[in-house]
Formats: C-alpha cells, sequence, structure tokens
C-alpha cells in the first residue's frame, strides 16, 4: 500500500470481489464506441489506464436498445455479436491487470434521434426531437432490454455493468416530475416516479446474478427546475440498495441545468458534500464525481468519510497513469486534467473523437507513441510555451539530448497569463508537469535567454516554438495613454481603472472581461455556490436557489466587429458559462461595432449607423495576435532547416491544444 496516499490507495472490498484501490474511472463517450473497426483502439486506450492503476474503469455510455442509443446507430449492447466483439476490450484489460465495467446508458429524450421515447413526450431544450411517451409495455420492454443487456456485458467478460441514472438520461426522466408527467403506475407519486429504476436494478441483478458489480450512478442535485428532492434522492438510493445495487456512483446536474458541475471554474470537489450526505443514508460503498483532479483531493475526501472511492473520469484521459504515479508517490508527475474540455467533451459534441488539450495520445494510443529514438540528436527547441514544453519533453523523453531556450524567467509562454484568469488556476498545474519532465528527462533549459541565429548552429535540429505578439489594430489614437494591452493587464503592469471598453471578444477577450469583474477578497468557492445558486444545505428541491451575485468593481464593456453574438465561437461546453458570468456582472457585449477613435473623452464607436462615446477610463486591446517568426525566417534566410511550431507556425485561431498536439507529434517523429 502506499504510504503517500494510504486510503486512496487502500483496496476496496465489495464482498464477493476486491478493487485494488479507491479510484474508478468515470464514464466518457470518447467516440471510440460507435463503430466496431475501433475496438482495437477502445482496447489499447483501456488497457494502457488498466496498466496505470486504477480500480475499476467504467465504459462510455452503451444502450440497451435501439430506442435508447444517443445517435443514429450509436453505441449499443444489445446482441451477441455486441458482446463477442468486446471481448477484444475485456480481455487486455484483464491481461493488464485491470477491472471494467459497461455503462447501461438509455438516453430517453437526449436521444439525438427522431425515434427516441422517454417517460412521457416532454422535449428537451437541448435536442431537436420530441420523445414518444413510452407505452405500459413500452417501459416493460426497456427494462428487459437493460437486464439482457447486462447478461451480454457479462458475457463479453465485463467485471460489471454501472447503470446510468444521472445528468438527465431516461432513467432521470421517469424519476424528475420535470420530464414525467405520466398518471399512472410509473408517474405521479414520488413512489410511482422511482418505480422505473428499480424494477431496472432488480432485473439487472436477476440476469447477472449476485457475484457481479451493478454501480448505480444516482444524480445527487439534479439542478433543473422540477428536478428531486433531496429526500427523494435518498429514498431511492436506499430502495436501490435493497434491490442489490453493489455501490453508488455520483452524478451532478441534468446537460439541460444552467449551472455548471464540471467546467476549470467549478471550484475542485464542488459537490462532494452532497456525497458525504448520501454516505451517512446507505451503506453500500459511495463514490465522489466531478471537479476531482489531485491525488490530494481524493484522499483528503476519503480520508475524511466524505467517500468510500472518487470517481476520475478526465484526469484519467490527460494522465493514464494517475494512480500508478500516486501509488509511487510520484504525484508532481502527473499530467492534471485542467478542465477545459476543449479536447474532450467540446470534441464529443462536434462528433469528433475525444482526445486531451494536456495529452494528445488519449484515445490515440495506437497512433501517437513515443519510442525510443532509433538515432539521437541534439535539438534545440526555442520558446517554453505549450508548444516548445511538449516538444522538448517528448523528444527528451525519447532520448535526444534536448536544450529549450526561454526568454522569459520563467517556462510556460502564455500560460503564465491564462493562470490569473479567475477559475483558471488549475493551468498553473500544467506548468508544473512540465517543470517536472524536463528536469525528469534531462533537458537543458537555459531561461531568460532570448536566442538569435548564433546561439544555435552545432544542433542537428531547431524547433521555433517563439510564439505570437499581441496584433496592434490600426485604430486613431491607439497609442493613447488610455490604451493598454491585455499582457500589460494581466501580468499586473498597469493599473486599470473603474470604467473599461475592451476591444476584442475572442477567447482572451472574455478572459481579460472575468479578470476584471471578479470581486477580490471573497471566499470564492462561497462565492461561487452563491453566484450560481446551488443550495448545498440540499434543502431545496433540486438543490437550486436564487443566485445572488457580488456586483462588478468596474462597469465593462466587450466589444467585436462582427454582428454575430459574442462568444458564440467559444467551446461548445464552456462558452455558456463564460457568457452568463459576465452578463449576470452586467457586461455590457456589443456586436458590429466601428471603431472611430481614442481620446480624452474615451472609445468613440459607431453601432448600427448611430455614433457613441464610451467614456471610459481605459481601453483593452485583445484583437488577436500574430505569429513571432523572425528568428525563423532569419535562420531559413542563413540555410538552416527549422521546424516551426504553434502560434509561431500559425497563430489564427490558435490555442493550447494545437500548440501542444503540434509539439508533441513532431517530436514523436523526430
Ligand atoms: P507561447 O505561449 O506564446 O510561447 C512562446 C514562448 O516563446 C514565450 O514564452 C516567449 O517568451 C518565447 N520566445 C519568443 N521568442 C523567443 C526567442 N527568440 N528566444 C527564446 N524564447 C523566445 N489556450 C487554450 O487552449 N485554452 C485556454 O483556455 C486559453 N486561455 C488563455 C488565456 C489567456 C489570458 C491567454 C493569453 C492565452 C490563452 N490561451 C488558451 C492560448 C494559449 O496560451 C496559447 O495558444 C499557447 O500558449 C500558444 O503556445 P505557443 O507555445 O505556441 O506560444
Ligand atoms: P481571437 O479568438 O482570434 O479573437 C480576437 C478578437 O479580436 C476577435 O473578437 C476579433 O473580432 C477581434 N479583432 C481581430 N482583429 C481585429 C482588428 N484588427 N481590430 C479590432 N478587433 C480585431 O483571439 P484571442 O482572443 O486573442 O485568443 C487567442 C487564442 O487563445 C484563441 O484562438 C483562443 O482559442 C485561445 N483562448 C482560448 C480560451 C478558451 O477559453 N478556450 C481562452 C482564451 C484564449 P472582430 O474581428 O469581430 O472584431
Ligand atoms: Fe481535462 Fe481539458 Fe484534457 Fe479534457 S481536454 S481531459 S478537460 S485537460
Amino acid at each position: 500500500m502506499s504510504a503517500a496516499y494510504p486510503h486512496l490507495m487502500e483496496p476496496l472490498d465489495l464482498g464477493f470481489t476486491t478493487l485494488a484501490n479507491r479510484v474508478l474511472m468515470g464514464s466518457m463517450h470518447t467516440g471510440l464506441e460507435d463503430r466496431f473497426y475501433h475496438v482495437d483502439k477502445l482496447a489499447a486506450y483501456f488497457a494502457e489506464r488498466a496498466r496505470g492503476g486504477v480500480g475499476l474503469m467504467v465504459t462510455g455510455g452503451y444502450s440497451p436498445n435501439r430506442r435508447g442509443e444517443l445517435l443514429p446507430l450509436g453505441s449499443r449492447m444489445s446482441t451477441r455479436f455486441n458482446a463477442w466483439l468486446h471481448r477484444r476490450v475485456t480481455e487486455p484489460v484483464h491481461e493488464a491487470g485491470g477491472r471494467i465495467a459497461l455503462q447501461l446508458l438509455h438516453a430517453g429524450r437526449y436521444g439525438y434521434t427522431p425515434y427516441n421515447v422517454s417517460a412521457s413526450a416532454v422535449q428537451s431544450p437541448i435536442t431537436p426531437f420530441k420523445p414518444k411517451a413510452l407505452s405500459e409495455r413500452g417501459v416493460r420492454r426497456t427494462i428487459d432490454a437493460y437486464a439482457r443487456s447486462a447478461e451480454l456485458a457479462r458475457f463479453a467478460g465485463y467485471d460489471g455493468v454501472e447503470i446510468m441514472g444521472s445528468e438527465g438520461y431516461l432513467i432521470n426522466q421517469f424519476l424528475a416530475p420535470r420530464t414525467n408527467k405520466r398518471d399512472d403506475r410509473w408517474g405521479g407519486s414520488a413512489e410511482n416516479r422511482m418505480r422505473f429504476p428499480i424494477e431496472v436494478v432488480r432485473a439487472v441483478r436477476r440476469a447477472v446474478g449476485r457475484d457481479f458489480i451493478v454501480v448505480y450512478r444516482i444524480s445527487l442535485m439534479d439542478l433543473v427546475e422540477e428536478g428531486q428532492s433531496w429526500e427523494e434522492v435518498v429514498d431511492l438510493a436506499r430502495a436501490l440498495e435493497a434491490e442489490g445495487v453493489t455501490l453508488f456512483n455520483t452524478g451532478i446536474g441534468w446537460h439541460e441545468a444552467r449551472i455548471p458541475t464540471i467546467v476549470t471554474s467549478v471550484p475542485r470537489g464542488a459537490f462532494t458534500f452532497a456525497t458525504a450526505a448520501l454516505r451517512k443514508a446507505v451503506s453500500v460503498p459511495v463514490c465522489a464525481s466531478n471537479r476531482i483532479n489531485t491525488p490530494e483531493l481524493a484522499e483528503s475526501l476519503i480520508a475524511g468519510g466524505e467517500a468510500d472511492m472518487v470517481s476520475l473520469a478526465r484526469p484519467m484521459l490527460a494522465d493514464a497513469h494517475f494512480v500508478a504515479k500516486a501509488a509511487a508517490g510520484r504525484s508532481e508527475e502527473i499530467n492534471t486534467c485542467i478542465a477545459c474540455n476543449q479536447a474532450c467533451l467540446d470534441h464529443t459534441f462536434q462528433l469528433k473523437r475525444a482526445s486531451c488539450l494536456v495529452n494528445p495520445r488519449a484515445c490515440h494510443e495506437t497512433e501517437l507513441s513515443y519510442e525510443p529514438a532509433v538515432t539521437p540528436k541534439s535539438i534545440a527547441v526555442v520558446g517554453a510555451g505549450p508548444a516548445g514544453m511538449a516538444a522538448a519533453t517528448v523528444a527528451a523523453e525519447r532520448g535526444h539530448r534536448v536544450t529549450l531556450f526561454e526568454a522569459d524567467a520563467q517556462i510556460g509562454g502564455q500560460f503564465n497569463m491564462a493562470k490569473r484568469i479567475p477559475g483558471k488556476s488549475d493551468f498553473e498545474e500544467t506548468l508544473r508537469y512540465y517543470r517536472t519532465m524536463l528536469d525528469k528527462h534531462g533537458v537543458t533549459l537555459k531561461l531568460g535567454q532570448r536566442v538569435g541565429v548564433d546561439a544555435l548552429g552545432g544542433f542537428d535540429e531547431v524547433i521555433v516554438a517563439t510564439g505570437v505578439t499581441p496584433r496592434t489594430p490600426a485604430i486613431p489614437g491607439v497609442d493613447h495613454d488610455k490604451v493598454l494591452s491585455y499582457v500589460e493587464v494581466l501580468r499586473g503592469e498597469k493599473a486599470v481603472g473603474r470604467s473599461v471598453a475592451i476591444i476584442g471578444a475572442g477567447g482572451i477577450g472574455f478572459d481579460v472581461s472575468e479578470y476584471l469583474v471578479h470581486a477580490e477578497g471573497v471566499d470564492e468557492r462561497e462565492q461561487w455556490y452563491r453566484e450560481w445558486g446551488v443550495d448545498t444545505a440540499l434543502r431545496h428541491r433540486a438543490a437550486m436557489v436564487e443566485p445572488q451575485v457580488a456586483p462588478s468593481p468596474r462597469q465593462v464593456y466587450l466589444l467585436q466587429r462582427k454582428e454575430t453574438r459574442p462568444g458564440k465561437d467559444l467551446g461548445k461546453t464552456t462558452g455558456w458559462v463564460h457568457r452568463t458570468e459576465l452578463r449576470k456582472k452586467g457586461v455590457e457585449m456589443i456586436p458590429g461595432v466601428t471603431y472611430r477613435r481614442i481620446d480624452d473623452d474615451g472609445l468613440h464607436i459607431q453601432v448600427d449607423g448611430e455614433d457613441r462615446v464610451l467614456a471610459v477610463d481605459h481601453v483593452v486591446i485583445c484583437a488577436g495576435q500574430e505569429s513571432l517568426r523572425s528568428l525563423a525566417e532569419e535562420l531559413r534566410r542563413n540555410g538552416r532547416q527549422v521546424h516551426l511550431i504553434g502560434g509561431a507556425d500559425v497563430a489564427a485561431e490558435l490555442d493550447a491544444k494545437r500548440a501542444i498536439n503540434q509539439g508533441a507529434r513532431l517530436a514523436a517523429a523526430l
């Protein structure tokens, strides 16, 4: 057992079987589940995480029948052929010493199909298809389909199933008055509404026998109007325990909830108070979830009696070896999930294969590997932003001799500004990870050196990762004292007044707005609960109360030239959070702006043909960036071959996902 995290690494006795430790890899739809020809990629993805030491893994969701599919022809477990194919997943997992459960997920009205069904014909706000209400016969058949799927999962070699009873899918749709308008024995009273999950668990347990793990993922807080009350959640849990649930995993919020539950700005372990409350009400183990991304937090939750297990989902994309590193006392080597959703959930919603911003190998294990280099070379990397750090560490891990030059006194590039944005402090974890890896793999780090061509002779390969420089728009008066760059603001080089106009409403314009409207000197965690209206006392239905917003210390205007809705191009799963936060703080977002000039009176603009003067103290420029490529051009003029990566390569639509991916892939190929 590990001395570093003794509670986290303690085996968990489930009666008929014992899990190696307290870490459950939560279910994630990666996009590899839907097509049979991806089965070996899926197997490699899970086997790597089994080798990484996680106690129990849960697959992405598989529907028990066609009507429960998330998408047309989406993942399903309903035939012997499906089950037989899954042995190609379960066998390598078991060979690697892992345990794996199949998640049974009936999407109900969240099914993006014209043939979806639900408790009642109530359309969801996030899908275009109105569901058909299940008939009595349909309900019965659905319960039977769950049982059959569970039986097939056992035949496929799984160690258990997880019944998905949270995030607003079919089971929730039966449980909540919001979506269950039935007046038969499946609707109306709380007792009737919980009949469906109880019968599902009963049928599943009967189908699989006593010695098979049945996890039930219970929705602790629905976070939608007319969701369940806490008393109903507890009554349900007790009834399900009596039906033979082995352990409870937990879920927070429906997909349509307008309270964020997993993005970076959600405080770490924000909802574990509810797990602790459930744990007091049942006697089977309870697993905490949502925004648990470090072994320290996981250990403290178990040691403090808030949970028996922790569910880490995205952190297992970020680092397949999270558990093994923690167990070995090497937690500083863990590549921490920063909860950005950029390469995982956002991809899933765009029907793209999931991966991870900080770990491009995630879900690409068979295609991207960091094998030892056949011929070790000497490599210079210029610029220690995300692109340069990724290239340097992967190249050094493969056995190349790497020197990393950085003009600044610290590594990190723009991440040093990103981590100052309220809610983005986790970005510092990425810098800690790279610091550790540079050291571990013996990279020679030269800080405070803005290198030119002369310093780069004698290397076999030169990688230029010099990043970007902020764009200065050609607006009359742009050199006025009122004008600041986002770099000056975020580095704290210039004080900012009480009224501010921000030119440019891209990712950085939004982040700078959040920085400027943030109220200092408050308890951040309590403030977050208050601002989003989360009832931590669990007294109100669905755990929702009236939000209380702390006033912004500044009046902020966020401007763009495009006519489209500001923030439209932000991440699919995170953009709404940023837009809502700024709206609550009274930020005036103005599209369709023509910039006239900046002078002592403020910023002169024209909108809808009308002239307007924003009488602001400061104008902050967030108008995108341009590649910093002068070094690469000079090297090329000197006849040197260079590899350009990150912002130095292409500045448009640059983000850290592209920068790290490009750096890692180049280094894997050298
Ligand atoms: P950079 O990070 O710009 O790094 C380039 C480095 O090269 C710098 O450290 C620079 O000092 C160094 N350098 C330049 N010239 C030389 C030289 N001649 N010699 C030595 N060193 C040199 N992206 C996301 O994906 N998600 C986010 O949520 C996100 N939030 C952000 C928030 C803010 C406030 C900011 C500013 C950026 C954010 N980004 C985000 C963007 C992300 O940080 C960039 O896309 C990423 O940093 C680009 O990486 P890079 O390595 O190409 O360049
Ligand atoms: P950006 O997203 O390209 O936005 C630049 C903004 O400046 C746009 O709103 C643009 O809108 C405006 N603009 C461009 N040229 C202009 C000009 N000449 N004059 C006036 N306005 C101009 O770039 P960014 O905000 O600098 O962000 C850089 C990258 O970092 C982004 O690609 C983003 O992905 C990444 N990032 C991501 C996040 C995140 O949360 N995921 C956060 C921060 C940054 P108009 O042209 O319509 O005026
Ligand atoms: Fe975490 Fe971002 Fe990676 Fe998703 S893409 S696993 S949120 S770091």
